[in-house]
């Protein structure tokens, strides 16, 4: 360091001093010409010249440039030097010239040059030369004591102003050098800074800069996690383990673990612990967390941008004799740094969060359009969930739907663990389901042992029987109206967060006017396949329904009976009381059929006051009894006209026909039945007949 300081001042002053030594020099050759002297003296002067001129070549042209740094060469300069001086001095002086100032010249150049020791044998060696000249010169008397004292002592005041001058610029020059590292050292840091927003790419390579920049043995960079009570190792330097260290990397400590790391935060002031304060103050814990065991001194600095701390820049010094390396200097640094590394940390937040939150967008959108994407409500609650899972992990998911009218929730999709359960109806105040099909607010509870009597966990412990501690609950509301709910829950405590409710908020209420949708279009599909008058089938569902049913009882091998049933003499009711009345015998006997079949069977409208009833598996004596007991229920119908007075009771004819007995395709099944049908009535109806033959291709 002070080498290079020398070598700039050289630089200085090497130009000066080149032209002034060669002026010299021709200046002598000129003097020389002109004096009136003997040829012996002016061999001798030219011979010093000529020395002179050799010496400076040799010196500043080669000797210089190449071991400026050696302090030997330097004293042995300072030594010719004066000799040179001191022999131009003893031939020049019987001519009358006085070269005092090149004495001082040479002084001055040490002492510029090249330290205070050199400075001291200058002036020493440059009083001894002078008192040997003016001894020979002029011999020892009273004017010689008193020349030899005036040199003496202007040799050393020019000696000491000359050093002083030197320092001063030496001190310049560390000020600009050391000023010039700290902006190259900050002008890094910021290329670093700009080349990414990855944290976990920028806080190593800062923390090595840093390191190596202050220097210090280590720097960590330690980031508080969002729950603001642990750290977490972002950057260190060095990456190598040094002994009974671990580097921590992405590794987290709870911070109140951490004495001064816990200060450092909490006050957002800078700290630097000295050598007896680091062995003292930091406890085993916090030593071998963030520092290691050779530490002598550390610097612990806040990450803080606009008012909010991030984090901690901690440096360490092992080296002893660098004890006192925090200097202010060091300190002005590593706030400045500190200052620049937290704004980057903000920034990097600040996009993590922007763009989570576009990711999170971009995730809603895709589940709202694929929720909206399907009209089936199996299909859609089928969606639902699989768009929940892709946005928030649980351990189990349930898609609820309320039924009104029975005051229901039915636990239409659950999933546990990964594993499908078959959909369960609860009532819908059980549980927390009950509270959030009560309040139709989201409902969020982080350990639900606490909240929950045992109960209300009957009612969603579902799978391998583990019970849930974390329960999240929104619930889906359309137009006002609560359609069902959304819920995820989690065997682990405290799992789900506000986030989460926003999130599952978001997609409920997506999922709610799907939901709503679903059911319109599942009502506006059960009306355009039933009947108005009676509610049954329509012609065109009954047959698909028939289509249907008898694939699935050929492949199950199961037989499937038909029952043909009209009403007897139905056209005298309209003839005799009227088309209302007409109408009500029709939706009566309608009821009588339906109160009398299985919710897999159907019935169907074929056609003015014919119906027909399939029976899914029924054997023919099967369907002969449902015939009856139909035929049966009819005469208790209470029918009565408008003005109170008891109807004649309807009766009906019926034919039945059952696949495969009587028949192989569906078609055939119909004729078959028709054709009982039509034998009973001819037999004198209120009958009920069985198709006789098995009808041929
Ligand atoms: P049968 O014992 O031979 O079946 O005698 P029927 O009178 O029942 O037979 P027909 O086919 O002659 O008469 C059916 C009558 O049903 C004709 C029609 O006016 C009446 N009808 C058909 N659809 C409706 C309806 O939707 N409402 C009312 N009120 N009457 C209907
Ligand atoms: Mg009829
Ligand atoms: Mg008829």
């Amino acid at each position: 360091m002070i080498w290079q300081d020398r070598s700039n001042i050289w630089n200085k002053f090497k130009k000066p001093i080149e032209v002034t030594a060669w002026l010299f020099i021709l200046l002598s050759m000129v003097i020389i010409w002109r004096l009136p002297i003997i040829l012996e003296a002016r061999r001798q002067i030219i011979i010093l010249l000529f020395f002179i001129a050799a010496y400076v070549s040799l010196v500043y042209y080669w000797l210089h440039p190449r071991f400026g740094s050696v302090s030997w060469l330097n004293y042995s300069i300072t030594t010719l030097n004066v000799f040179f001086v001191g022999w131009a001095y003893y031939l020049f002086a019987p001519y009358g010239l006085n070269l005092d100032i090149i004495w001082v010249v040479v002084v001055i150049l040490a002492g510029i040059m090249y330290n205070w020791i050199a400075t001291l044998l200058a002036v020493i060696l440059s009083s001894m030369a002078y008192i040997l000249v003016m001894y020979f010169q002029i011999g020892l008397n009273y004017s010689f004591i008193l020349q030899s004292g005036l040199h003496l002592g202007v040799f050393a005041v020019s000696g000491f102003i000359s050093n002083i001058l030197a320092e001063i610029v030496r001190q310049q020059i560390r000020d600009t050098n050391r000023r010039n590292r700290s902006l190259s050292f900050l002008l890094g840091i910021s290329q670093t800074i700009t080349t990414s927003l990855d944290l976990e790419k920028t806080l190593p390579l800062l923390a090595e800069q840093i390191a190596r920049g202050i220097p210090a043995t280590f720097c960590r960079i330690s980031l508080l996690e969002k729950d603001n009570k642990s750290l977490r190792i972002f950057g260190v330097y060095p990456l190598r383990a040094l002994s009974g260290w671990e580097t921590g990397l992405q590794q987290t400590y709870p911070i109140d673990q951490l004495y001064w790391h816990s200060q450092v935060v909490a006050s957002g002031q800078t700290m630097v612990l000295r050598q007896d304060d680091v062995l003292t103050a930091l406890d085993e814990q916090e030593l071998k967390a963030l520092f290691f065991k050779e530490i002598k001194s550390a610097c612990l600095v806040p990450l803080i941008s606009k008012g909010e701390t991030y984090g901690v820049i901690s440096v360490g010094e092992a080296r002893r004799w660098e004890r006192e390396s925090f200097t202010k200097e060091k300190f002005d640094l590593l706030q400045t740094l500190a200052v620049q590394v937290a704004m980057v940390v903000q920034t990097a937040r600040l996009h993590q969060a922007v763009q989570k939150k576009a990711e999170q967008l971009e995730v809603l959108n895709e589940a709202a359009r694929a929720i909206g994407s399907t009209i089936e409500m199996d299909a859609l609650l089928e969606m639902i969930y699989q768009q929940v899972s892709r946005i928030i992990s649980a351990d189990t998911y349930f898609v609820v739907v309320y039924l009104p009218e029975e005051n229901c929730l039915d636990l239409n999709v659950v999933i546990n663990d990964g594993v499908r359960y078959p959909p369960q109806i609860i009532p819908a105040d059980e549980g927390p389901f009950g509270i959030v099909g009560k309040t139709k607010q989201p409902l969020l509870i982080g350990k639900l042992s606490d909240h929950q009597t045992s109960a209300d966990s009957d009612a969603i412990r579902l799978g391998n029987e583990q019970s849930y501690e974390s329960w999240l609950g929104v619930p889906m509301i359309a137009g006002g109206e609560f359609m069902g709910m959304i819920v995820v829950t989690s065997y682990q405590a405290n799992v789900f967060n506000e986030q989460d409710q926003a999130l599952l908020l978001n997609i409920a209420n997506q999922a709610a006017i799907a939901v709503d949708n679903a059911k319109h279009h599942a009502s506006v599909e059960e009306r355009a396949r039933c009947d108005s008058l009676t509610g049954v089938y329509n012609h065109g569902y009954f047959i698909q329904c028939l289509e249907d049913e008898l694939d699935i009882c050929q492949e199950a091998g199961k037989s499937l009976s038909l029952i043909m049933l009209d009403i007897d003499l139905f056209k005298d009711y309209n003839d005799h009381y009227g088309h209302v009345i007409g109408d009500e015998v029709l939706r009566l006997t309608v009821q009588a059929i339906t109160t009398h079949i299985k919710a897999t069977d159907s019935v169907g409208r074929w056609g003015g006051e014919e119906f027909g009833v399939l029976l899914s598996g029924a054997t023919t004596d099967q369907a002969l009894q449902v015939a009856e007991r139909i035929r049966l229920t009819l005469l208790e119908l209470p029918l009565k006209t408008e003005t109170g007075l008891p109807l004649v009771k309807p009766t009906v004819s019926q034919g039945i026909a059952t696949f495969p007995l009587h028949c192989e395709t569906s078609n055939q099944l119909v004729i078959c039945a028709d054709q009982a049908l039509y034998q009973a009535k001819d037999a004198g109806r209120d009958q009920i007949k069985i198709s006789q033959d098995k009808v041929k291709q």
